[in-house]
């Protein structure tokens, strides 16, 4: 990494990260096992310091030496001490100069030093992804839009302490945007709809020339993640009372394990139509239940629809109409739950972004923020063409293509494929970019899965893929069986992560590849195709075996081991003259079929039942 390197840093009230520009767009920091988040906690023992995960794992059990959302603390005065104090466990003071300051056993300390703990256990993992012997100086820090001097103040203040020079502050929402790169929309309206572990805000902005301002910022410091995470525990909580004795106590080990279950079963939920809870109660005691997505959605609702209420009230601030507003960006790890994302659509009547994702895109926008700073150039991307055709896996890891490469953007294509295993309830889509025929040779973009398709025989469910990429290069491929209605989708960024090299290389070897390329997508196409005929002539064997002469099933039996060795090899035009020969030698079971429904339809059956 170069010299000139500048820290993106996403400072939250629960989870921090860092991000870096490199050529091919900003990258998160990353930890050995592919962490990204520092949990915003701060543990205080006799060991020593801790930072993060676990810092945090102890909390509940440790509550007087764990400092968690000192975030809520920067820049505020003893005015603000009561409303603060409320909600916190540890010891919140009065400090120096009107200012407030947390008193770990005995040890006083500001928000801004509590703050660097952080800051300097961030920069310290981003040293640890750099070239040897190398230190980062410089940053820039995010902070909410609606932070005011005193605490953009304090959150410079805190780098300085870390050993950083702070190059900018950069409101949260404006880095969101520019993660997605909307600076370079020409004169748009953004909402930002931040969900995070124990805030909310919303924030209106307008883009034009490359410049962001703020238009209106609503919001609740007081709603988050956190508080389904706790409606899940008072649902635990009163359950087990009723189970096991209303005089249950619950130590200090038990809460913490209920905490750490009920933010795991909120996380399941979010993928997952149900999730079960066990928790050891003790004395061979064990508590358990299934919690499904509909009952969490009835618990969650109402402070969904508080974050609907502000995005009312934001709009209304920047006299604007949900229609008037081009995009919305997701931020915030709660924005991954189901609802929180339906409800966000049905009020501004559009899908919002999702592709980047939306605990990690703060820091993101910053890296980028920190890039234009550091005088990176941008391999912008931002085409009035897609460089590289886009499509789907398809059967025996062949791509059918839905986009292709040169077109014009915004643009759409839909196509239909259908199941090849009987009662198939799920399809897997595979979304890939490349020019090459083969999903191997292909960059794979993203997956994701369609369930709950009625079980039916193979090739009846109608499963219709459509992709979508819009004037910002955002793709949202979705998938509709049309029968049953079941859908899925997804939000990608195909140009992330693409310098223009290497477009030119991909699109070069799809050149030198061509021939044996089509040989390749031809034979899987042949492999497919006689295996279907495979199974039919099994089919019909075991129906119709009966009218074949002893001599017409020798000749049927080794046309069929003779396809089968064939379609294992890799001839194209062995495997095609097996087909036609199996299918000759099948001719007998195919006519007797026919008869067979003729004779049916004659005795007053209609063909459909057939
Ligand atoms: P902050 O900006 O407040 O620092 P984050 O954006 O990191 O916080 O959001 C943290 C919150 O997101 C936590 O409440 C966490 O439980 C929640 N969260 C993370 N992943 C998921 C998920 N998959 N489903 C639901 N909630 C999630
Ligand atoms: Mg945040």
């Amino acid at each position: 990494m170069a010299d000139n390197l500048i820290l993106g840093i996403d400072l939250g009230t629960t989870n921090s990260l860092a991000a870096v520009m490199t050529p091919t767009g900003p990258e998160i920091v990353r930890d050995a096992d592919g962490a990204s988040l520092v949990p915003s906690v701060i543990a205080f023992g006799a060991g020593g310091v801790t930072v993060g995960a676990e810092a945090r794992a102890h909390a509940v059990e440790n509550p007087t030496a764990t400092v968690y959302s000192v975030k809520r603390l920067m820049g505020k005065s003893v005015d603000d001490l009561a409303r603060v104090m409320d909600v916190l466990p540890y010891d919140v003071t009065p400090g120096k100069h009107d200012t407030v300051c947390v008193n770990v056993q005995g040890r006083h300390m500001s928000p801004q030093e509590l703050s660097a703990i952080i800051l300097r256990d961030i920069k310290t993992r981003a040293e640890a992804i750099c070239q040897p012997g190398q230190k980062i100086t410089r940053a820039v820090i995010t902070v909410p839009a609606y932070f005011d001097d005193s605490q953009r103040q304090a959150t410079r203040d805190a780098g300085r302490i870390a050993g950083l020079e702070v190059c900018r502050i950069v409101n949260e929402p404006t880095a969101a945007a520019l993660a997605y790169g909307l600076d370079r929309a020409e004169d748009a309206c953004i909402a930002v709809y931040d969900l995070g572990g124990g805030t909310f805000d919303v924030s209106i902005l307008r883009v034009s020339g490359g410049v962001f301002e703020v238009l209106s910022t609503q919001g609740d410091t007081q709603l988050g993640g956190d508080d389904l995470d706790r409606e899940l525990i008072n649902l635990l909580t009163e359950e087990i009372r009723s189970q096991f004795g209303a005089e249950l106590q619950f130590p200090p080990a038990t809460r913490q394990a209920l905490r750490t279950f009920a933010e795991a079963t909120k996380v399941r939920l979010s993928t997952e139509e149900s999730a079960t809870v066990e928790v050891a109660l003790g004395g061979g005691r064990v508590f358990t239940r299934t919690i499904t997505r509909d009952e969490f959605e009835s618990l969650a609702s109402k402070w969904v629809d508080h974050t609907i209420e502000h995005c009312a009230r934001a709009l209304r601030d920047a006299d604007l109409g949900p229609q008037d507003i081009d995009q919305v960006v997701m931020v915030g790890g709660s924005t991954r739950v189901p609802l929180v994302r339906s409800k966000t659509k049905d009020f501004f009547q559009r899908e919002p972004y999702t592709a980047v994702n939306p605990d990690e895109i703060v820091a993101l926008g910053a890296a980028v923020q920190a890039g234009i700073l550091a005088g990176i150039k941008r391999d912008t991307l931002l085409l009035d063409v897609t460089p590289l055709s886009l499509g789907i896996e398809t059967l025996g890891g062949a791509v059918g293509k839905l986009i292709m490469r040169n077109s014009t953007i915004p643009c759409q294509a839909a196509e239909t494929f259908s199941t090849y295993v009987d009662g198939q309830t799920s399809v897997d889509i595979h979304v890939l970019q490349g020019e090459r025929e083969l999903a191997k040779d292909c960059r794979s973009l993203g997956k994701f899965q369609l369930t709950g398709i009625p079980p039916m025989p193979a090739g009846a469910p109608r499963v219709q893929v459509s992709f979508m990429l819009d004037a910002n290069g955002i793709l949202g491929v979705s998938a509709k069986e049309l029968r049953s209605g079941k859908a899925a989708s997804v939000q990608i960024t195909p140009a992330h992560g693409l310098t223009h090299d290497e477009i030119d290389s991909m699109v070069q070897e799809s050149y030198a590849h061509a021939i044996e390329d089509l040989n390749a997508h031809r034979l899987i196409d042949l492999r497919n195709e006689s295996e279907r005929i495979l199974v039919a002539i099994d089919k019909a064997i075991e129906t119709s075996g009966h009218v074949l002469s002893d001599q017409q099933r020798q000749a049927l039996d080794a046309a069929v081991a003779d396809l089968k060795t064939k379609r294992q090899q890799d001839d194209c035009d062995a495997v095609y003259e097996a087909m036609g020969a199996a299918n000759e030698a099948a001719t007998p079971l195919t006519e007797a079929q026919m008869d067979d429904v003729l004779s049916q339809t004659v005795k007053g059956r209609k063909m459909d039942d057939v």
